[in-house]
Formats: C-alpha cells, sequence, structure tokens
C-alpha cells in the first residue's frame, strides 16, 4: 500500500459491534474477562488499549516499520530508547540536539552512568572517531532544529551496524512522509506526535517504531513497566490527524519554498536556512533521503540586532508567537530568547544560534497572506 492509503486505512478497522468507521475511544482501564486468563487480548489499559493499539499500528505502517508504541510525549519515547541501555554504555549524538533530548540525556540519564558525546554529525569521520567498545547507540536527529543541518543517515547506519550498536533517528521534523529512517538502516524512528503527526496543536504526544522483534519486546517493557503510556481521548485525536498528514506535508513544502524563495530576496535578510536550497552544504543529501524540504525555516537579518528580531516578532499578524511546530497554522519564533535560552550564549552562537535568528514553522494557510504579512513586519 503507498502512503496516502496507509495515513487513512493502516491499524484501523470498523468497530465490530456498531459498525462505526471511527476507532471508537475506548475510555477505559480495565477489561471485563470471562476466567481467569481468558480475555480478548485487553486486561488493563497501561498495557494495551484498542484505541492506542490502533493508532500504534497506524505509525508504524507510515514508517514502514513492524512494531509502534505511542507515549505521553515525544520525551517520554525518548526515556523509553535510553532504558534500552546498561551503565557504562555510550551514545553518540549531534551537537545540534532538540534542548528536551539534550536536557533528558544529560540531566537524567548521565546520573545512571550512560555517557554521551555530542559532536558534529555532519562530520562523518568524527563520529566513526567516537566509537569504541561501548557505543552502543547512535541518536542522530536531522533536519535539525533550529539550524536545518542534515545529517546522513545511511552513513550514520553503516558506523552504528559495524559498531554493533542501535541507531535511533527523531524523524518529528522530517515526518514519514518525507522520510523513513528504517529503510535508510535505522533500528529505531522517534517522533514527536505533538508536532506534524498530530498536527493540530491540540495533543502532547510521542511514539516509537522499530521492526526487529527483540528491540520491539524491549519497547513493550519499558512502556509497561515505566508506564509512560498515551490516553484513548488523545490516541483518537492523532488517529484523526494523521488521515491528512500527506496533504499537510504536501502544502507545508509548497508553502515553505514560497516562503523561503521570498525571505532570500529580501534586502533586510542576510541568511536563509532551509534545506531546498542547492546552496544548502547539506542540500545533496536532503536530496537523497528525503522526498520534499518541509516548512521548517529559519533565517537571519543583516546587521543581527536583537532589537529588529524582536521587533519582527512582535509585528506579525498572521504568524503566532509561540514554541512548538507542525500545526496548521504557521508558528514563529527566536531561539536565542524561546527555545534555546537556557544554552550559554558562545556554544548557542558557534552552532549559528545568533540575536537575530527567527524560526518560521510554515502551516497551510494561504501562502500569499503569508508572505504579506512577514513583507509588512521586515518593512
Ligand atoms: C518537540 C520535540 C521533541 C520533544 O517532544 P515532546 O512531545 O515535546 O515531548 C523531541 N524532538 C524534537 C525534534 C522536537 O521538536
Amino acid at each position: 500500500m503507498k502512503f496516502a492509503t496507509k495515513a487513512i486505512h493502516a491499524g484501523v478497522h470498523p468497530d465490530p459491534t456498531t459498525g462505526a468507521i471511527m476507532t471508537p475511544i475506548y475510555q477505559t482501564s480495565t477489561y471485563v474477562q470471562d476466567g481467569v486468563g481468558n480475555h480478548k487480548g485487553y486486561e488493563y489499559s497501561r498495557t494495551q488499549n484498542p484505541t492506542r493499539h490502533a493508532l500504534e499500528k497506524n505509525i508504524a505502517a507510515i514508517e514502514n516499520g513492524k512494531f509502534g508504541a505511542c507515549f505521553g510525549s515525544g520525551l517520554a519515547a525518548i526515556d523509553c530508547v535510553i532504558k534500552m541501555l546498561n551503565p557504562g554504555d555510550e551514545v553518540i549524538s549531534t551537537n545540534d540536539l532538540y534542548g528536551g533530548s539534550y536536557r533528558i540525556f544529560r540531566t537524567i540519564f548521565e546520573k545512571y552512568g550512560i555517557k554521551f558525546h555530542f559532536v558534529n554529525m555532519q562530520d562523518v569521520d568524527a563520529v566513526a572517531a567516537l566509537v569504541n567498545e561501548n557505543t552502543k547507540m547512535i541518536w542522530v536527529e536531522t533536519p535539525t532544529n533550529p539550524m536545518m543541518n542534515i545529517i546522513d543517515i545511511e552513513a550514520m547506519a553503516e558506523i552504528s551496524k559495524a559498531a554493533g550498536a542501535m541507531l535511533c533517528v527523531d524523524n518529528t521534523f522530517a515526518t514519514p512522509y518525507l522520510q523513513n529512517p528504517l529503510d535508510l538502516g535505522a533500528d529505531m524512528v522517534m517522533h514527536s506526535v505533538t508536532k506534524y503527526l498530530g498536527g493540530h496543536s491540540d495533543v502532547v504526544m510521542g511514539a516509537l517504531v522499530c521492526s526487529d522483534e527483540n528491540i520491539a519486546n524491549e519497547m513493550y517493557r519499558i512502556q509497561n513497566s515505566s508506564g509512560a503510556v498515551t490516553a484513548p481521548m488523545d490516541s483518537f485525536l492523532v488517529l484523526r490527524g494523521i488521515k491528512t498528514l500527506h496533504l499537510r506535508v504536501q502544502r507545508h513544502c509548497e508553502n515553505g519554498e514560497k516562503v523561503a524563495r521570498f525571505l532570500a530576496t529580501h534586502p533586510k535578510i542576510d541568511k536563509v536556512y532551509w534545506p531546498g536550497f542547492e546552496s544548502h552544504p547539506n542540500h545533496e543529501v536532503a536530496k537523497r533521503q528525503m522526498r520534499g524540504f518541509g516548512g521548517m525555516i529559519s533565517f537571519t537579518l543583516k546587521g543581527n540586532h536583537l532589537e529588529d528580531a524582536l521587533n519582527i516578532v512582535k509585528k506579525v499578524e498572521i504568524f503566532a508567537l509561540a514554541e512548538s511546530l507542525g500545526g496548521v497554522e504557521s508558528l514563529i519564533g527566536h531561539p536565542a530568547t524561546m527555545t534555546h535560552a537556557s544554552i550559554p550564549k558562545e556554544v548557542r552562537e558557534q552552532s549559528g544560534v545568533v540575536e537575530s535568528l527567527i524560526r518560521l514553522s510554515v502551516g497551510v494557510e494561504d501562502a500569499d497572506d503569508l508572505i504579506a504579512d512577514l513583507k509588512q513586519a521586515l518593512a
């Protein structure tokens, strides 16, 4: 089955008791058993819930994987992955990582004896140089936030396979419509479902997908043992959201391209970071591993003045000033004072998060209106 058909049909069946075409919200904690051990596959909703189960099968299908698991947030999904490791194990990750991922690695898991290395993953040799006999995981995020760097997933898979380590890819920015890490050699895919999969800024959720049965058994054991599961109502909302994922991401890509090209010609703008430009340093890798370039764009202003950036994020009328991304509505953010404020200025500026950097999550409104809004805010 092709993507659009799977997005709409995978994992879901008309309700056998009523024929309801939409998966019901099974708002129940427990399930009545006919006799001890004689049940219909559901015993307790931390372990299994039919609405969540349908969503887990759907997300696995659109990522071309066999097994899916949903969690109370993207970070709860990351928490599950790192709990597969043991004290003494080492993880290699990118130095341009989602702040919350960096925080859970450093402030939660380091004290349990897991060691994290952060490196520029566009430099494949630098990653290979960090591998040793304790390397058990490579953690990739691509495109990165907010600099829109692209990491070569196949190159990382080659290193992880040679090391006998697991490759996990945070595919939140790309979405399964544009990029499928399992097909490129990854062992595990992670999503902040909160963003494009949910797509309507009304749910916080995370997901994992894998195809290896041993990894899946660990994933489900930790999901049930740690208990950070998602709710039936939220599962229903995301099942509904994914039915239009392909349509939304197509429009995000179209609008993203129009906005990026507008910004690139504006006299007040210095740099525009969007992997669809031929001048983007990783454009060739992006073209190879992605089917489109998405609607996430960052840009800087000539002169690099903080006040100019703050003025623009205040003056926009359609773009809403907010954290998060991936919803139907366009958002604007200022990484240096918002998402990346907790990172020291020197460190932040080394990776490109300068005072005038502005990040856009281009939504699915009319592109002409979005461009007119940016034009008036920049004037
Ligand atoms: C938002 C985000 C997360 C964390 O997900 P939550 O649902 O907020 O817990 C992880 N990775 C990336 C790339 C994100 O954008």
